[in-house]
C-alpha cells in the first residue's frame, strides 16, 4: 500500500503532538529547574494525562513510548546525569499512566462527554487522582533516595504536595477546555466582566507585592480566583486559577532568589497547600454555577419549546411577538402568517398518529429551511404554525407566504424515505399602527378561514377593505 503524504500525516500526527506536548511541558520545567534544584512546578505530568484523555483515544504502550521520549530528550541534551533521567521519567510514567487509567475508566462525564461536567465529578476526580499521586510520589521518591539518599517518607511527602497543586491548577484547564476552541459562546460581554476585574486584581498584587509581605499580596489572588469562578465558565475559570497559580510560584522563586529546595522547605508547601485549596474551591464554584446555567437552558429550553418539532411553543411564541408588535413603530413593516396543514386529520385516519407525527417533524424542519432564522416561528396549535415577519425590509411579505405555500406542494416532504404529498393554507396580515399582536392573529386566522373556504393549498391575505365574510357563528379557531 503506497502511502499518500495526507495518510502519513493523519497517521502520526496525533503522536508527533503528543511527543511535542510532552517535550515542551518538560522543558519548561528544565528551565523552572534552573532556579532551585526541582522546580517548583512540572507540568509534564498533569499535562499529558489532560491531553491523553481528552485528544486520544485507545492510548496503548506506543503513547507512553512517546511520552518517555519527549521527557527524556531535553534532559539528556542538556547532558543530565542518565541515572537520574531514567528513574525520574519512570517515576513520572509511572504518574501518568495511572492518572490516565484511572480517570479515564472511572471518571464521570456527562452525557455530551464533559469532564468536570456536575458537582459531584469534582471530589471524584479528585479521589481518582490520588493512586497516581501517591504511587508516583513513593516511587519518585525512591528514585531520589537511591541516587541522593534522600530521606524517603519526607521526599514522598513533598512529591507528593508538589505533583496534587499540578494536577489541581493545571490538569483541569485542558479537561475544562471547549470542545472546539471557538468558546467563549455568545457571552463575549460577560468573559469581558469577568476577565477586566481579574487582570486589574492581577495588576494590583504585581505593584503591591514589593511594598508588603508577599503573603498578604497574595491576597489578592483570592478574588481575583473567585471572581473567575463567579462567571461559571469553567474553562476560564481553570486559565485563570493555573496563570494565577504559575504567575504566584514564579514569583515566589523570584523573590526567594533561587535558594529553594523544596524538600527543605515546608513553608513553601504550605503556600503549595494553600494555593491547591484555593483553586479547588474556585473549581468547585465554578462547576456548580456551570451546573445550575446548564439545568437552566435546559428548563427555559422545556419550558419555551415544543416538545415534538423543537420550535417555539404557543405561549413563548405568543410572549416574543407580544414583545415584537408593541415595540413596532410608524413605518416599520411587519406580517403575521397563520399556516394550517390541509386535511391533517385524514392523515392521521390513514396513516396512523406515529407517521402524523413524523410529518409535523418533517414539516418543521422544512418550513425552517425556506423562514429565515431571524423570524419567529412557533407551533401554536396541533398542525397549526405561526409566523412573524418584522424589521425584514430585503424580504417580500407576500412572495415569502406564496413560497412556503408553494414549497409543500411542489416538493412533497420525504418521510420513511418516501415522498409524502401536502399541502398547506395560510393567512397572512400586515401590521398597521397601534395594531396589537391579538389583533393581527384574530386577522390572520380570518384569512385563513378564507383560503381554506376558497379551496385550500393557497394563501390569503387579509385586507381591512375587503369583506372577509365569516360565517355568522364564526370564532376564530386559534385565539
Ligand atoms: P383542515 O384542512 O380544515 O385544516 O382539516 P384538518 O383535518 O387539518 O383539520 P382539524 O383542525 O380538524 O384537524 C387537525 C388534526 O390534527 C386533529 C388532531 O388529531 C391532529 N393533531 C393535533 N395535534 C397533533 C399531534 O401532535 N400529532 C398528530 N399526529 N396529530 C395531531
Ligand atoms: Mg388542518
Ligand atoms: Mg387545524
Amino acid at each position: 500500500m503506497i502511502l499518500t503524504l495526507k495518510n502519513f500525516f493523519y497517521k502520526f500526527y496525533p503522536m508527533i503532538t503528543l511527543f511535542i506536548v510532552t517535550t515542551l511541558t518538560t522543558v519548561i520545567g528544565i528551565i523552572e529547574r534552573v532556579h532551585g534544584p526541582f522546580s517548583l512546578v512540572w507540568l509534564t505530568n498533569a499535562i499529558t494525562i489532560g491531553v491523553l484523555l481528552r485528544f486520544y483515544e485507545n492510548v496503548n504502550w506506543r503513547h507512553y513510548l512517546i511520552c518517555c521520549a519527549g521527557m527524556v530528550l531535553p534532559d539528556l541534551l542538556i547532558g543530565t546525569n542518565l541515572n537520574q533521567v531514567l528513574l525520574m521519567t519512570t517515576a513520572n510514567i509511572i504518574t501518568i499512566s495511572i492518572g490516565y487509567i484511572t480517570l479515564q475508566r472511572f471518571a464521570m462525564r456527562t452525557e455530551e462527554g464533559e469532564w468536570l461536567g456536575s458537582l459531584h465529578s469534582v471530589p471524584q476526580w479528585l479521589l481518582l487522582c490520588q493512586p497516581a499521586l501517591i504511587i508516583g510520589s513513593l516511587v519518585g521518591s525512591l528514585a531520589l533516595f537511591t541516587l541522593y539518599d534522600n530521606a524517603f517518607l519526607q521526599t514522598a511527602f513533598y512529591w507528593y504536595l508538589n505533583e496534587s497543586l499540578d494536577f489541581i491548577v493545571f490538569l483541569p484547564v485542558i479537561l475544562a477546555a471547549p470542545r472546539i476552541l471557538k468558546s467563549f459562546d455568545k457571552d463575549l460581554l460577560d468573559v469581558f466582566l469577568h476577565i477586566i476585574p481579574s487582570i486589574l486584581l492581577l495588576f494590583a498584587f504585581i505593584f503591591i507585592k514589593d511594598k508588603i509581605y508577599f503573603l498578604m499580596a497574595s491576597i489578592l489572588i483570592i478574588p481575583t480566583i473567585i471572581w473567575l469562578a463567579l462567571s461559571g465558565n469553567l474553562f476560564l475559570t481553570t486559565f485563570g486559577i493555573s496563570m494565577n497559580g504559575a504567575f504566584f510560584f514564579m514569583w515566589i522563586i523570584h523573590s526567594t532568589h533561587g535558594y529553594l529546595h523544596f524538600s527543605e522547605n515546608i513553608y513553601i508547601s504550605a503556600v503549595r497547600t494553600i494555593v491547591a485549596v484555593l483553586a479547588l474551591c474556585a473549581l468547585t464554584i465554578a462547576v456548580a454555577i456551570s451546573e445550575r446555567d446548564k439545568l437552566f437552558s435546559k428548563l427555559s429550553q422545556l419550558a419555551n419549546h415544543d416538545d415534538l418539532t423543537g420550535i417555539l411553543n404557543r405561549r413563548a411564541f405568543t410572549k416574543a411577538a407580544e414583545a415584537l408588535t408593541s415595540s413596532l413603530k410608524k413605518g416599520d413593516i411587519c406580517s403575521m402568517v397563520l399556516i394550517d396543514i390541509d386535511f391533517f386529520k385524514k392523515i392521521n385516519d390513514v396513516w396512523g398518529h406515529q407517521k402524523g407525527d413524523k410529518v409535523l417533524v418533517a414539516f418543521c424542519k422544512r418550513l425552517k429551511q425556506v423562514i429565515p432564522d431571524s423570524q419567529l416561528f412557533g407551533r401554536v396549535g396541533g398542525e397549526e404554525f405561526a409566523l412573524l415577519l418584522a424589521k425584514t425590509p430585503e424580504i417580500n411579505h407576500q412572495e415569502l407566504t406564496a413560497t412556503i405555500v408553494n414549497e409543500l406542494s411542489e416538493n412533497p416532504l420525504t418521510i420513511d424515505n418516501e415522498p409524502f404529498p401536502l399541502t398547506i393554507s395560510a393567512g397572512m396580515v400586515t401590521w398597521s399602527e397601534g395594531q396589537k399582536y391579538e389583533t393581527l392573529f384574530k386577522y390572520a386566522d380570518l384569512a385563513l378561514y378564507q383560503a381554506k373556504n376558497n379551496g385550500r393549498n393557497q394563501w390569503q391575505e387579509y385586507l381591512s377593505c375587503q369583506k372577509m365574510n365569516p360565517k355568522p357563528n364564526f370564532t376564530p379557531s386559534l385565539l
